[in-house]
């Protein structure tokens, strides 16, 4: 069986060289600790939690819980070592982080065909078959390799994501699509704030509790205007966002036929046009204080948040230009890239990614086409999404359920809607799963 290369021995990496291994191909996986940290990893062992001890829901219903269930049918080892080193923590999987690291550095030390190399920076693009998977605080060496290759504006080194709502929880009575001035495409849909609505927004938005960033966060984020959380631009005066990112001009409502107070505009995320952004929205929030402020813009009251907007530092490419379905490198085949890097956001999707890279670089070897998922799988859905060129502005996305096709027949009962899309996803990830041993 050929070799394989996986750079990082984080949640991704470790998914990916596991999957080559079990395929029967020797793998070489590098890590740069413990001879060098990133500022967020602290521990020597494999798959470091960097944060929270949390892996989200278990709930089959519920994105998080589809992910967890496709990828133990997919022979997760991270899924395996959560379950193994569980706390207790409701409907969620939550872990013992260093019982996890061991669990995952165990099974990996003692696989017969993984051979690891510890406190090794990779500095270069290896040019044989290869995962790269280094994460969202990739060494500065790699991501200047990685820049060269894929091209430096291919390439971001924070998250600046604004608030993503569903299109069907958007109220169409107090919304109008429209461009300024008419001109193009009615692509955006418009918020329009009247002066005591546009008041009661400001004042709640410049009061809305924000996350604590850590120090290393803090200091970047003070270099990069161009990234400044609404709140803070807010902050700069009662009447900055009427001259930013909410300004009215070139907008007439419909039903009045005036010029509205302050307008926001949400642009279509996706080919679908299911998800919608707040465009201009980045913003560090809590996650119920984004809920409490946004529900205040007219049309949102109702609005279901499929991804909320966050800041942190995070490595990632803009892999609708780059990465196919398979997190492949679309100019060089014999390179994937998985986890935090590609633009999927958070612990079981990284260690998801890895999962995709590793079997598609092992039936590369194999001498077989690789293969994309299904794309009714949550799995299968965000590596559509990452790699789909119509995604404007690209910034990383988690599981949820916004991100999967729509039912052929309409469901209404949201509860039943998700448990129809369960099961589909896991219909459908079974008989991919058959076709593959036939
Ligand atoms: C500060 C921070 C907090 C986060 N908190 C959460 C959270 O609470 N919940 C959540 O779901 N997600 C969180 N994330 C996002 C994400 O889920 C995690 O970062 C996740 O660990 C990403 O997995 P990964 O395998 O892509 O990268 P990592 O787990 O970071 O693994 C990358 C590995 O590559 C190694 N490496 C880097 N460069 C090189 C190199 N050049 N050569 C060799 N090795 C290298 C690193 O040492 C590391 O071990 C957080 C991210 C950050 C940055």
């Amino acid at each position: 069986m050929a070799e394989a290369v996986v750079i990082g021995a984080g949640l991704a990496g470790c998914e990916a060289a596991w999957a080559l291994a079990n395929a029967g191909h020797e793998v070489t996986l590098y890590e740069m600790k413990p001879e060098k940290y990133s500022p967020a990893h602290k521990s020597p062992g494999f798959a470091e939690l960097v944060c929270s001890n949390s892996f989200k829901s278990t709930r089959p219903i519920s994105a998080a819980g589809l992910l967890k269930e496709e990828m133990a049918l997919l022979g997760s080892l991270t899924l395996e070592a959560a379950k193994e080193t569980a706390v207790s923590a409701g409907g969620a999987l939550a872990v013992d982080r260093d019982l996890f690291s061991a669990a995952v550095t165990k099974r990996i030390l003692a696989h017969p065909k993984i051979r690891t190399v510890t406190g090794r920076e990779i500095t270069e693009v290896p040019e044989g078959n290869a995962v790269i998977a280094t994460g969202p605080l990739t060494s500065q060496a790699m991501s200047d390799a990685i820049g060269a290759l894929c091209g430096e504006k291919y390439l971001s080194f924070y998250d600046a994501s604004a608030p993503i709502v569903a299109y069907e929880s958007i109220d169409r009575e107090r919304t109008f699509f429209a461009t300024r001035y008419g001109r193009g495409e009615a692509d955006y849909i418009n918020c329009p704030f009247s002066q005591p609505e546009y008041d009661a927004f400001y004042d709640a938005l410049v009061s809305a509790r924000s996350v604590e960033l850590p120090p290393f966060e803090r200091e970047y984020f003070k270099v990069y205007e161009g990234c400044m959380p609404i709140e803070v631009m807010a902050r700069r005066g009662r009447d900055t966002l009427r001259f930013g990112p909410m300004r009215p001009v070139g907008i007439r409502v419909p039903w009045t036929g005036h010029r509205p107070w302050a307008n926001i505009q949400l642009r279509r995320d996706n080919t679908e046009g299911d998800l919608y952004n707040i465009v201009g929205f980045q913003t560090n929030l809590l996650f119920p204080e984004q809920e409490r402020v946004f529900r205040m813009i007219p049309g949102l009251q109702n609005a279901q948040f499929l991804r909320f907007g966050v800041m942190h530092r995070n490595t990632f490419l803009n892999s609708p230009h780059l990465l196919d379905r398979c997190l492949r490198l679309r100019k060089r085949e014999s390179l994937y890239f998985a986890g935090q890097l590609t633009g999927v956001e958070g612990y079981m999707e990284s260690a998801a990614a890895g999962i995709v890279a590793g079997r598609n670089l092992a039936r590369q070897l194999a001498g077989k086409e690789p293969r994309p998922l299904p794309a009714d799988t949550m799995l299968g859905a965000l590596c559509a999404y990452i790699s789909d060129p119509a995604v404007a502005e690209f910034q990383p996305m988690g599981s949820n359920m916004g991100i999967l096709p729509p039912l052929e027949q309409q469901e209404r009962n949201k509860e039943l809607r998700y448990t129809k899309m369960a099961r589909r996803a896991m219909d459908s990830l079974g008989r991919y799963l058959e076709e593959e041993t036939a």
